[in-house]
């Protein structure tokens, strides 16, 4: 079912999503219109196992297609793909029937879910959730304030973090359905990029679930597991947002005289397109290394232990980490290409810059990465945390 998947991906945004480049910046309401055509196209969650009527796509496959749909517009890529987090942890560590009833109406309906980690309070150190998860007989109940989740207004499903309330050491994921009662989206955050997707605050009030709806094992280790996936994908929105830049910087080259000559005859003009082009090389290489990785052990006899034991893979963190450094410079390069005009609302350069920030801060800034790949790869193996 994935054969032509790229291909239909790159049609998909010539098509429909690079016309619409600056209306998608304009923080339109969302879901866009542009979502139910890339169900109707058959291409929403390219990555849903068929065993629930998904395409079945591999991660190294997606690679390649969140680079084309963020050539076209990083934020429709990032609303797109961001569910993987939620449907993996699911696929992985969820109920059998469970897993079966949302994700196969997933695959046919073409939704979407969103995964409820961040607190103000708490930032990056997950294990100091505020969230509680308290069991009553059959059931639990949650309470708890998210500060930034994507896709949740929209959502079939939320995949949400917190702890016990009678054991702060026992960390959880809960499946919650969007219409639950007590959930509430409390407003939708405005970015500086990635406008073409919604990132919200939501508060969860008494809401009650089935205990069913608990993912097994530690919430965190779980999250882990999943992060890769999703982390590696937003490495990826790097890739085809920098050669949005190259592609955008060539065709001012070819217009704009310096000294007398087209700026793309420009010496230093090679050496800054050379530079960028192996930026991208090495940005692809990177994630199809760790999608490869990842797609190993997603194929293991028990890939949800393989991936439990394995927890956040060397080879995700630093595609995260590489991806947003590299782009980072290949999109300030970009933009002092323009001159003054790099730093308007005129030119695209400026909607480029702004979405590939969010590569190193979402899902754990450097200083985050940095950290864990210390603490799980640089420490000798017996002080490891
Ligand atoms: C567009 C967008 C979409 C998002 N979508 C979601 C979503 O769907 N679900 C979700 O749960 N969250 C989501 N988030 C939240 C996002 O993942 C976090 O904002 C991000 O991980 C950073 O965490 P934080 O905001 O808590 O900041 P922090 O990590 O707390 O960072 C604040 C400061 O502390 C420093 N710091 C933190 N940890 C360390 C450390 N170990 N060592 C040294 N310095 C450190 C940082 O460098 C920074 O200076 C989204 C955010 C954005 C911008």
């Amino acid at each position: 079912m994935t054969d032509d998947l790229l291909e239909r991906t790159r049609k998909f945004v010539d098509t429909e999503v690079l016309p619409e480049t600056a209306w998608l910046d304009a923080r339109p309401d969302v879901p866009t219109p542009l979502t139910s055509r890339w169900h109707e196209a058959g291409l929403s969650n390219w990555w849903l196992p068929e065993r629930y009527g998904g395409p079945g796509a591999s991660l190294s496959t997606s690679v390649d297609v969140v680079s084309e749909l963020s050539y076209g517009d990083a934020g429709f890529a990032f609303g797109s793909f961001l569910s993987i987090l939620g449907t993996t942890l699911l696929h992985l560590y969820g109920d059998h029937d469970l897993a079966d009833g949302y994700l196969t109406r997933m695959a046919g309906g073409g939704g979407c879910c969103a995964i409820l980690i961040s607190e103000q309070e708490a930032g990056s150190e997950l294990h100091r959730t505020a969230t509680t998860i308290t069991a009553d007989g059959d059931a639990l109940v949650l309470d708890g304030e998210k500060y930034f989740s994507t896709n949740t207004d929209a959502a079939d499903f939320l995949i949400v973090a917190g702890r016990a309330a009678d054991d702060p050491s026992g960390y959880s994921l809960v499946l919650v359905p969007r219409d639950a009662p007590g959930v509430e989206v409390t407003k939708r955050w405005d970015m500086i990029g990635l406008r073409g997707s919604g990132t919200y605050a939501a508060t969860l009030r008494g809401v009650r679930v089935p205990a069913v709806n608990r993912l097994s094992g530690n919430g965190l280790r779980d999250l882990e597991a999943g992060l890769n996936a999703s982390r590696i994908l937003i490495a990826a929105t790097a890739i085809g947002t920098a050669r949005r830049v190259r592609d955008v910087c060539m065709a001012y080259a070819a217009t704009k005289k310096v000294k007398g000559a087209l700026l793309v005859d420009n010496d230093v003009f090679a050496a800054k397109l050379g530079q960028m082009e192996a930026q991208i090389d090495v940005m692809r290489n990177q994630c199809l290394a760790a999608a490869a990785q990842f797609d190993g052990l997603m194929a293991a006899p028990n890939a949800s232990g393989a991936l439990y034991r394995a927890g956040a893979l060397r080879s995700a963190l630093a595609a995260k980490m590489h991806c947003g450094q590299a782009g980072w410079q290949v999109a300030t390069t970009g933009s002092e290409m323009f001159g003054g005009l790099g730093f308007t609302h005129e030119h695209v350069i400026g909607k480029l810059v702004r979405d590939l920030r969010y590569v190193g801060l979402v899902e754990g800034g450097d200083d985050v990465v940095r950290d864990l790949l210390f603490g799980r790869y640089v420490l000798p193996a017996a002080k490891r945390l």
